[in-house]
């Protein structure tokens, strides 16, 4: 299209403002004339459909190169609002989406650390806590012989192999 010079240009694109629907009416037409012998029964009309149908694209593509600028003009100044929309919308759930994996992250290092249920309550407790903090029993279970700390569930003391 840059090979035309402007005035080349807008004379082409008024024949095609033209030409274009009036081929693209012109096509329907022939394709509906076309479908209705198909469901009318008269098949020696439908052929039309055949022709009508390049017509309506032939059509549409005149029309579509003569109000291209302007189509193109308004699809901009419509779409211009909307993209920034999306834009935004995009970037606030992108934010949305790092914060949220930014507190998963957060969490799943927080949950890496060793963690302990109470057997009384349920309550996690961190492993280093000697009480439960829901329920106040001990987390610990105190080796009657030698007094060390172990795991509420073990089964023998980790310092002298006492059972528990
Ligand atoms: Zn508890
Ligand atoms: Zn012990």
């Amino acid at each position: 299209m840059n090979r035309y010079n402007l005035n080349e240009n807008s004379k082409a694109r008024k024949v095609f403002r033209v030409l274009g629907p009036i081929l693209l009416g012109v096509g329907v037409l022939l394709t509906i004339a076309g479908f209705f012998s198909l469901f009318s029964g008269a098949l020696e009309t439908f052929f039309l459909g055949f022709i009508g149908l390049p017509v309506v694209f032939v059509g549409l593509s005149f029309t579509s190169l003569g109000y291209m600028g302007a189509m193109a003009r308004y699809s901009a100044s419509q779409t211009a609002p909307v993209a920034k929309d999306v834009t935004n919308y995009m970037i606030d759930n992108t934010t949305d989406s790092v914060a949220h994996m930014a507190g998963a992250v957060v969490k799943e290092v927080k949950g890496a650390t060793p963690q302990v249920a109470c057997r009384h309550c349920g309550e996690v407790a961190h492993a280093g806590a000697l009480f439960c903090d829901n329920c106040g029993k001990p987390l610990a279970t105190l080796c009657p012989k030698c007094h060390a700390e172990n795991d509420q569930n073990a089964r023998f003391c980790q310092k002298c192999g006492e059972p528990l």
